[in-house]
């Protein structure tokens, strides 16, 4: 079997030449069951993050590579794909998600490196529910159904098919690469769909090893991934009137120009797109739980996540006290290079996303809010941020409004529980909330009126495979993980049959 990635090289000492399929430091893409480079021979280098130094080489995807994906997708769709059995599908995920626990080490190598990730958070918090999600997938293959069938009009029999749509084109972010891109593939494949995954251009590496995983998994032109940029390599796919459906997960104005550039094919959209989490602390909340949470949902992955515990609402007689314990345990948070073992924050992906972050916490500053630790960069090389927590800010400042996606954490003091709520709603995004409370019928009234996708109550960011993810109002569409997620990815067909 030819193998396509050589992660090997810069980890464990570089790989002969002479294997099949293999170019000595650099990762080809994967169409139609073989390893491929650029139609026109071009490469980018990936940079980590965590010493900003030249990792690997990918190939540069060009339309031409998109669309040969595209093809071999429609192919094996037809002639393979179609005919798989829900069993067959399962055995396959479930398969592939033995072969992502096998390579743990590797991956997590990898996604440490390219991501900035620190390596054993990414062994404890991604692997595991990366791979349960494609077993939670493998089992959602065999529950696929139409709710009806019956005689609804006299002399006929209707029943409903429940069907793939075929090519289904899906592009993934930078801040959780595989994970993100798994969470697309699960429930993508278990309805029958064939694929054409494109991951970020900055973190392309893991989605070419898992694309190493499923070669001899899955048939040829199934299981497709292309690297490079999101235009071409991505916009070829948004356009291509042979994809039925294009899931992206990134941000709200990418969301806003695919969703604008599939019009004109008028393909399935499912958006993904990102998050202003409001943390409502009510002033009976327990206040060590709440700051130990804070801690880690504002923080984990550099605060590059679209559900953080980004904006603290604090009731009028917490605030203070929340303020005076968030503080010290912000300061406490261990920041450094991927793969020292006590840290718990690491770089930020890019120099541009550290100088986004730079930027936004000045302006908030500019515009009267108080930084009470951090905010400035750190070491010197990498993009490290110092957890920052910004107290004060006025709503409709941009702090507030904007999704930094760094390690910020903003607090507002509000007045009462109608304020908590239309601070918490004021905000174009809908992804996740959560409700800091004793009080149990405040936290119903809370989660009911809460216009977001999730509402945790007295916890902030544990997912599983079985609750859905995903937005409301700019947050995007569709949902991620969850049964109700097989049904973006399939087509709802009725079925009637004359009696006589
Ligand atoms: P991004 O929007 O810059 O890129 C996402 C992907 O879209 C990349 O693969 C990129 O190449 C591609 N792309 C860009 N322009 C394109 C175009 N015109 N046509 C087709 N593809 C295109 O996002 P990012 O910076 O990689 O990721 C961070 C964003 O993702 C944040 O806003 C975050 O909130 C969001 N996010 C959301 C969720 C969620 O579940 N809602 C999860 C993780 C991240």
């Amino acid at each position: 079997m030819s193998i396509g990635t050589n992660a090997g090289y810069w980890l464990f000492g570089p790989v002969a030449d002479d294997q099949e399929g293999i170019m000595a430091d650099s990762y080809q893409m994967f169409i139609d069951g073989e390893w491929v480079s650029s139609s026109d021979g071009q490469t980018r280098d990936i940079i980590s993050p965590h010493t900003g130094a030249v990792m690997a080489t990918v190939q540069e995807g060009t339309a031409e590579d998109a669309n040969r994906a595209v093809a071999a997708a429609k192919k094996a769709f037809a002639e393979t794909w179609f005919d798989s059995t829900p069993k067959d599908r399962q055995l396959a995920l479930l398969k592939l998600a033995d072969r992502v626990e096998e390579h743990a080490d590797e991956l997590v190598k990898i996604e440490a490196e390219n991501a900035g990730k620190p390596a054993e958070l990414t062994m404890s918090e991604e692997i595991p529910p990366i791979v349960d999600n494609l077993r939670f997938f493998a089992g959602a293959a065999r529950t696929m159904e139409g709710r009806s069938a019956g005689e609804y009009m006299a002399g006929f029999t209707s029943f409903i098919r429940r069907e793939p749509i075929g090519v289904a084109g899906l592009i993934a972010p930078w801040n959780y690469p595989l994970m993100m891109a798994v969470w697309k593939i699960g429930p993508a494949l278990a309805t029958g769909n064939t694929i054409v995954l494109k991951p970020s251009e900055l973190t392309p590496l893991t989605a070419l090893k898992l694309a190493e995983y499923a070669a001899d998994i899955f048939p040829p032109g199934v299981f497709n991934v292309i690297t490079g940029d999101g235009v071409p390599a991505g916009d070829t796919l948004v356009r291509h009137p042979d994809v039925g459906i294009v899931s992206l997960t990134g941000d709200v104005n990418t969301g806003k120009v695919i969703h604008a550039n599939a019009s004109d094919t008028l393909k399935r959209v499912h958006l993904e797109l990102g998050g202003k989490a409001p943390v409502v602390v009510f002033d009976d909340a327990d206040m060590d739980t709440v700051v130990e949470w804070i801690g880690i949902a504002g923080y984990f992955n550099a605060g590059q996540d679209c559900t953080a515990a980004t904006r603290v609402l604090a009731g009028p007689q917490i605030y203070d006290k929340l303020l005076e314990n968030l503080v010290p345990t912000v300061e406490d948070i261990k920041v450094g290079g991927a793969f020292d073992p006590d840290i718990a924050v690491g770089s930020m992906i890019s120099k541009e996303q550290l100088e986004r972050v730079e930027g936004f916490v000045e302006r908030a500053q500019e515009a009267g809010a108080e930084v009470l630790t951090g905010g400035k960069p750190m070491g010197d090389k990498g993009f490290y941020y110092t957890p920052t927590v910004v107290a004060n800010p006025a709503q409709d400042s941009e702090i507030v409004q904007k999704e930094v996606f760094g390690p910020v954490v903003t607090v507002q003091r509000f007045s009462d529980e109608d304020e908590a709520l239309a601070w918490a709603n004021g905000v174009d995004y809908g992804l996740a909330s959560s409700v800091w409370t004793r009080d149990v019928g405040r936290a119903m009234r809370m989660a009911r009126r809460l216009q977001f996708g999730c509402v945790w109550v007295n916890t902030h960011i544990p997912l599983t495979p079985e609750m859905p993810h995903g937005g409301y109002k700019q947050s995007g569409h569709g949902k991620d993980m969850s049964v109700y997620s097989l049904e973006d990815y399939t087509n709802i067909k009725h079925v009637m049959v004359s009696l006589d």
